[in-house]
């Protein structure tokens, strides 16, 4: 499973919607890296990006590459997607733990490149990426590490 793949057009899933909270994350998406808003006080990682630490509530971040390494944390089968999304049932929609720490910092993405009966619990993943050139947007997704 490459770690970037070009998403095939027309290009018919919902796209993001970039903030001056969250554009870092989809500036550093575009150069194929994973980045996260991580406190300056205490250091934990704060996913998804919110104006205050989620451990101490300091407003001092600072948006920091992660490996995109990752344990399948949690996950389920999807077997009716909503709308383009039912092109690809069935999908895996799967919840990552980073495995950047202090505390754990979970990512929500579909899991490609694995049956979906044969993911497990704590298999280790990462992130991957989709271009979506038509629309100047990188998006991301968990593919087997
Ligand atoms: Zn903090």
């Amino acid at each position: 499973m490459p770690d970037v793949v070009t998403a095939s057009t027309p290009y018919l899933k919902p796209l993001p919607e970039i903030s001056d909270l969250n554009r870092p994350f989809w500036e550093a998406l575009a150069r194929h890296q994973f980045a996260l808003p991580r406190c300056d006080e205490c250091g934990d990682y704060n996913w998804v990006p919110y104006p205050a630490c989620r451990s101490c509530l300091s407003e001092r971040q600072t948006w920091t590459p992660v490996s995109g390494d990752a344990t399948v944390f949690s996950f389920t089968v999807v077997h009716r997607g909503p709308g383009a999304f039912d092109a690809d049932v069935p999908y895996v929609l799967t919840l990552g733990q980073l495995v950047e720490q202090p505390r754990a910092c979970n990512v929500l993405a579909v899991l490609e490149g694995v049956d979906p009966g044969d993911v497990r619990i704590g298999m280790p993943i990462r992130i991957g990426y989709v271009d979506i050139p038509d629309e100047g947007v990188t998006m991301y997704r968990w593919v087997p590490r």
